[in-house]
Formats: structure tokens, C-alpha cells, sequence
């Protein structure tokens, strides 16, 4: 009677490569451009600030897409920062063209009503252009 010894081997004892290699996606890390508020210099990220433009066209305006042709100046969304760079003086010095009380008006009614809107938190459904 030979009793069979059933050789077990050690389970999987194979020298396994651990190479559990993980592929991390690395999140492409955009540079965000960063502009400073032109009235107290503050920096930051192109998005929180509101941009000011002047038009090939001549004229002065919010851009509120960020990407109207022109120079421009950035400005905080804070009425005191507004207040400060809204005098003719500032913005002729910034958008280095001359600004008539015409269009520091207008850059105020267009002002007003991109807080307005945003405090809304709604896109106008168009309101027709006040002609000055
Ligand atoms: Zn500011």
C-alpha cells in the first residue's frame, strides 16, 4: 500500500516581475496667463478680471469675451477699482489713446450693466444699443 504523497507546490512561488506599472494621467497643467488690475495692480487670472478695449475701430468698451482685437486693460470686478481707473486721465495712460467723456460714459452704462447681468447670473435677451 503506497500512500501517495501528493507533492502540492507552493503555490505560485514564480518570481513575479512586480512591475504593476500604474499609468497616472498627469493632468496637463495649463498656464493660466495672469493680468494685473491696472488701478491697484493686483494680479490675477486672466478670467476674474474684466477687460477694457479699445477697438481698432476707436472704440472704448468692456470685452467681455476676453478676446476682442484692441489693447487692452484689466480691471477688477470691484466698483472701487473701476472708480479709480474710469477718469479719462487713467485710461488714456493705459489704453495710450485719447478717451472723451463720450466714451468714459459709455464704458460706465456698459459697466453697469455687465454687473448687472452677472448679478443676474443671465444673459440679457438683448436690449437694444442706447445710441449716445
Ligand atoms: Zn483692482
Amino acid at each position: 500500500m503506497a500512500t501517495v504523497a501528493a507533492a502540492t507546490s507552493p503555490a505560485h512561488a514564480a518570481p513575479a516581475h512586480a512591475a504593476a506599472k500604474r499609468v497616472t494621467v498627469i493632468p496637463k497643467s495649463r498656464h493660466i496667463p495672469e493680468r494685473s488690475c491696472v488701478a491697484c495692480g493686483r494680479k490675477a487670472a486672466k478670467g476674474e478680471l474684466l477687460r477694457v478695449v479699445c477697438t481698432p475701430a476707436g472704440a472704448v468698451a468692456i470685452d467681455r469675451t476676453g478676446r476682442q482685437n484692441g489693447r487692452g486693460a484689466y480691471l477688477c470686478r470691484q466698483a472701487g477699482c473701476w472708480e479709480k481707473a474710469l477718469t479719462r486721465r487713467s485710461l488714456e495712460r493705459t489704453l495710450r489713446r485719447p478717451v472723451s467723456d463720450a466714451d468714459v460714459n459709455l464704458l460706465k452704462q456698459n459697466l453697469i450693466e455687465t454687473f448687472a447681468s452677472a448679478a443676474a447670473n443671465r444673459t440679457p435677451g438683448g436690449p437694444g444699443p442706447d445710441t449716445a
